[in-house]
């Protein structure tokens, strides 16, 4: 994993290469060909998945077309101050604000030509968020929005190298990125020559040794997002004397049933569920956010918590195919009473019974508890559900800074020549911690900043103003139109 010098030859050229296929190297594509530049993906996995196809796949975006329709009033202000509230105004207002304004031309631009079939969830409010903005593909998860863009991906002609491991990039003294070399399984390498290259390859969660560096209290943490993803956008930065920023910034989450690994929608806590110790105690307000909710959980005895809810909340569980997945697996317990639920928990009975009291008392006169949660939902009435959980780290949020314009940055804010990076890659929208991360913002970055990197990027190489003089040797990589190439 280098920054080397330009080779004589490559082995092949293209104007532009993207590294990754999950979210935002699929839209970056799609903005690059639209744009008429020819382009080429290249993604480590067989099948492009990434963290993307193990998210939810909802996306936030303000004044969006689906949104108009639906009735539902948002605006760039509102969907920023949202993001800048949850990061407590601890990060870039002004990029905060550009993919704001990006994100409902991005998801209309995918809708209308694309056919991504985005609508807004609009059954619940997911932390932080005061409007329903949530846009989603049909089925409500990450496969689906991953399987959609891939075919329209496809469909546009732009050639995916699958199973291509990039391992170097090459660059002249000036920072100018020239190429880059992957690796195939069988141990083959191969080059090609770029006039503009884009970093969508996500963070750091997969690499245990710079979450170490990076997060070291998050250390032993199980992680949850794809493990391909091992920090390479940051660790070709450093060579490149890139600026990064909020390194130590990642999206946790509060709510993974264990031993089955298998997510439970934070949902369920936003409309009354409640989280309990091994003690049978609640520990938090739950309604800050799932993201710094998995410290607070891991630092419970045995890293455990259970999700306590009821039949009303049980029914809205099973709109979610991971909730499906997980009652399926055996991951929710049920009990018609307080004491069948202790002992379906292994929770001593008292104090849950206390617990449940205090909720439902807080309940019925819509009161604020000490922690400073309001509880505004119907008390939770028997039968009871449970679900065993602990918390897990997602996807990091640091990484490098790049503009509005998705063009990476130096520490001294020029920027350098023809490099691009977006989603995990870049610098997040959520400040320097766990707890400034608002729901949607790793996607919301991962498409936006893939829209504009694609469309830059696009320009940069038909202005050829990069590769002036130098011609690069080798024939362009030709996809094959419509097919993954592996
Ligand atoms: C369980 C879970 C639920 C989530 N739910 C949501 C949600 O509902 N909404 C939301 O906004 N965010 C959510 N997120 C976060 C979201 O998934 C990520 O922020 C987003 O997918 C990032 O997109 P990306 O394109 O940057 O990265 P990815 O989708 O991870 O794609 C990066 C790709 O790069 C490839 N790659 C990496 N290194 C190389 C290399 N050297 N050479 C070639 N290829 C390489 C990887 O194999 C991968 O396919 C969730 C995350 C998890 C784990």
């Amino acid at each position: 994993m280098a920054v080397l010098p330009t080779p004589t030859a490559f082995d092949a050229t293209v104007p532009v290469a993207i590294i990754g296929g999950g979210a935002c190297g699929l839209v970056a594509g799609l903005a690059t060909a639209a744009k008429g530049a020819e382009v080429v993906i290249l993604e480590r996995d067989a099948v492009p998945q990434g963290s993307t196809a193990l998210s939810s796949g909802l996306i936030p975006a303000c004044g969006s077309a689906v949104q108009r329709s639906q009735g539902i009033d948002d605006s760039v202000g509102t969907m920023s101050g949202d993001i800048l509230a949850k990061a407590h105004h601890e990060t870039d207002k002004a990029m905060v604000e550009a993919l704001c304004e990006q994100s409902s031309k991005t998801i209309d631009w995918l809708n209308a030509e694309h056919g991504l079939e985005f609508s807004v969830l609009d059954a619940f409010l997911y932390p932080g968020h005061r409007v329903h903005r949530m846009h989603g593909t049909p089925a409500r998860t990450g496969t689906d929005l991953i399987g959609r863009l891939t075919q329209a991906v496809e469909a546009a002609g732009i050639p995916i190298v699958t199973e291509a491991h990039v391992t170097d990039l090459f660059a002249d003294p000036s920072g100018t990125i020239t190429g880059l070399r992957y690796e195939r399984p069988d141990g083959s390498a191969e080059t090609l020559g770029c006039q503009a290259l884009i970093l969508a390859c996500n963070g750091f969660g997969g690499n245990p040794d710079m979450v170490r560096e990076l997060i070291p209290d998050m250390a032993d943490a199980n992680y949850f997002g794809h493990v391909g993803n091992q920090g390479d956008a940051i660790r070709w930065g450093r060579d490149l004397g890139a600026d990064m920023a909020d390194l130590g910034s990642f999206q946790g989450h509060g709510s993974v049933a264990q031993p089955h690994g298998i997510l439970i929608s934070w949902a369920l806590m936003m409309e009354g569920a409640i989280q309990v110790n091994l003690e049978g105690r609640r520990f938090s307000n739950e309604h800050t956010g799932y993201s710094e909710q998995a410290r607070r959980v891991i630092h419970q005895p045995e890293a455990t918590a259970w999700n306590i809810f009821d039949e009303r909340l049980h029914a809205l569980g099973m709109d979610f195919e991971d909730f499906r997945q997980a009652k399926a697996a055996g991951a929710v317990g049920e009990a018609s009473s307080v004491e069948e639920l202790a002992a379906v928990c292994g929770l001593p009975a008292d104090a849950l019974q206390e617990t449940l009291s205090e909720a439902e008392r807080l309940a019925k006169d819509q009161a604020t508890d000490g922690f400073g949660r309001a509880f505004l939902k119907p008390a939770l009435r028997p039968p009871y559900y449970a679900v065993r959980v602990t918390g897990a780290v997602f996807h990091t949020q640091g990484g490098l800074v790049v503009g509005p314009d998705a063009r990476v940055k130096r520490p001294d804010g020029s920027v350098l020549p023809n490099l691009f990076a977006g989603g995990g890659a870049a610098r997040g929208l959520s400040g320097p911690d766990d707890w400034g991360y608002l729901s949607g913002n790793g996607l919301l970055t991962a498409i936006t900043l893939g829209h504009i990197a694609g469309e830059r990027a696009a320009e940069q190489a038909a202005e050829g103003q990069v590769l002036e003089g130098q011609v690069l040797e080798g024939q362009v990589l030709e996809g094959q139109a419509g097919e993954v190439q592996a």
